[in-house]
């Protein structure tokens, strides 16, 4: 409970006595009578609704968050610094809700939607809400078409559907960002609209984001919801919702979007924060309950909506930061829980020199396979199978001296389609590229390459391809299958190059 000062009270109750015959008229307006760190406490404003939108004497903007019987908790959006006690309120009647438009792509806005790239005002004449109910089940179709990353070991073996939630997880500076943003990359000229919300993050590496898209020509068809490190944790709780009522727009509108969200840690972080200042009881029960909820009416809102509803979609890639590779505690878990799989980012893998430092072993995706395109389930079967066998086999013969041959031609063709995982930043490969790269090494071709020769091979494999026998893309990209013709194309040109090296 709140303590109101004597003072208070003595100011309330003259206030009450001064507007006593109006106060029928102006039940809608309300009193400051305590203010800091971004909340307000307020008396007097009666008829308020759990997320409405305040106005403060001064134009603030404020969220009506806790409804006490004897006053409203808001959080204050921006800085308030003029709002004190004794402002008044009003009430707008309106749910907390941002402009919505195609002029967003493009852009970057804050979590209250207002550019803050200097590009100018960003016309809208539609709303969303911030929060709406997600799409119920008769609302949505299964996943069944491809979002690809354009990285080789996620479309391989943890393949991505459109409307599809999969979590990206790992420790600190894993590149957790790096596969979210070449993932943005890959949706070049593939119809899919993006936003990365961004919070509690460095301006710094947002910058660096936005550079990144600028540079590839990605922010022709992608938003940047930006909360920094220093925004008020109001604003980095909001900041995801604002991106999803972004995608909504674009999704309701049948068109597919991707949402990243980097990272949902911070935004729980920010959240615990603005509950404490709004004196939510503090238990250590209470809390894992309301991250929860928070994350998964965050992500329920990611659908594959059905032909009815015009068949667009959102896809959500959240970002969750583990410390010390720790998935027990409790946002991971929850966060694992409400996604329908994982990609697993470890920093031994990282340090070890394999990038992306995915963990194939304990990674999954558990409806992107319905989605796969007929090519690369073609070829990432045995991928899979093969690199399970020889993590077995390398961990077991670290101890043995002398291996008989069969074991040491394993482990060679093991070391061999672990470096044709290997991917720089921001170069995303086209399905075609990737299917060479893996025939090229489950088919035995690399066998015979030194292994620190292996990616050098394989660029130049992709180049030949793409300029002495252009068929080999043409009839994968027309059919997304990989027919008998475009693999004896694959394998002359393979037999072309290692007889000329
Ligand atoms: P943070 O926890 O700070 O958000 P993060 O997990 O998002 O970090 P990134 O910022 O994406 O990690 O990447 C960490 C570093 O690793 C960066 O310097 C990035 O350039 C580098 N990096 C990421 N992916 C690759 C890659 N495939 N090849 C080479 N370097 C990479
Ligand atoms: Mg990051």
């Amino acid at each position: 409970m709140v303590k109101i000062q004597p003072d208070e009270i003595s100011s309330i109750i003259r206030q009450q006595i001064a507007q006593y015959s109006e106060e029928v008229k102006v039940v809608n307006v309300g009193t400051v009578f305590q203010v800091g760190d971004g909340i307000a406490r307020i008396y007097g404003l009666e008829k308020v609704m759990a997320g409405e939108l305040l106005e403060f004497e001064d134009g603030t903007i404020g969220i009506a968050l806790n409804l006490e019987s004897k006053n409203v908790g808001a959080v204050l959006m921006g800085e308030g610094l003029a709002v004190q006690e004794g402002s008044s309120v009003r009430a707008t009647g309106k749910i907390a809700q941002i402009p919505v438009s195609d002029n967003f792509l493009g852009r970057v806005v804050n979590p209250l939607a207002r550019p803050i790239d200097g590009k100018g005002e960003i016309e809208a004449t539609e709303t969303r809400l911030i929060e709406s109910p997600a799409p119920g089940i008769i609302s949505r179709r299964s996943v069944h078409e491809p979002l690809q990353t354009g990285l080789v070991a996620v479309d391989a073996m943890i393949p991505i559907g459109r409307g599809q939630r999969e979590l990206i997880i790992g420790d600190r500076q894993t590149g957790k960002t790096a596969v979210a943003v070449d993932t943005i990359l890959n949706q070049k000229g593939k119809d899919v609209i993006c936003v990365y919300v961004a919070i509690g993050q460095k301006a710094s590496s947002i910058a660096q984001v936005v550079n990144t898209l600028e540079e590839r020509g990605a922010m022709d068809y992608s938003i940047i919801v930006a909360a920094t490190a220093d925004s008020p944790a109001t604003l980095q709780y909001l900041a995801p919702y604002t991106g999803a009522a972004l995608a909504e727009y674009f999704m309701y509108t049948n068109r597919h979007t991707l949402i990243i969200y980097d990272d949902l840690t911070k935004q729980a972080q920010a959240y615990r924060e603005m509950s404490l200042l709004l004196r939510r009881p503090p238990g250590r029960e209470a809390f894992p309950g309301d991250v929860f909820y928070l994350h998964s009416r965050l992500l329920e809102r990611a659908a594959k909506l059905s032909d009815q509803l015009g068949s667009g979609s959102m896809t959500a890639l959240p970002i969750v930061e583990t410390q010390e590779g720790d998935v027990s505690a409790y946002i991971p878990t929850n966060v694992i829980s409400i996604t329908d799989g994982q990609i697993f980012l470890s920093g031994d893998i990282f340090n070890s020199g394999i990038r992306p430092a995915i963990n194939v072993g304990i990674s999954v995706s558990r409806v992107g396979s319905a989605a796969q395109p007929k090519a690369m389930k073609k070829v990432a079967g045995k991928l899979k199978l093969e690199l399970a066998q020889f993590a077995e086999l390398e961990a077991f013969s670290q101890f043995a001296s002398d291996l008989d041959q069969a074991t040491q031609k394993q482990l060679a063709r093991g070391q061999r389609l672990r470096e044709l995982l290997k991917q720089a930043q921001s170069s995303p490969l086209s399905l075609e590229d990737q299917v060479s790269t893996i025939y090229a090494g489950t088919s035995g071709y690399l066998d015979e390459v030194p292994v620190d020769e292996v990616r050098s091979f394989l660029v130049e494999l992709r180049q030949y391809l793409a300029t002495s026998k252009p068929k080999y893309g043409e009839l994968i990209r027309e059919s997304q299958a990989f027919p008998d013709e475009a693999e004896q194309i694959l394998k002359d040109a393979l037999t072309e190059l290692l007889n000329g090296r």
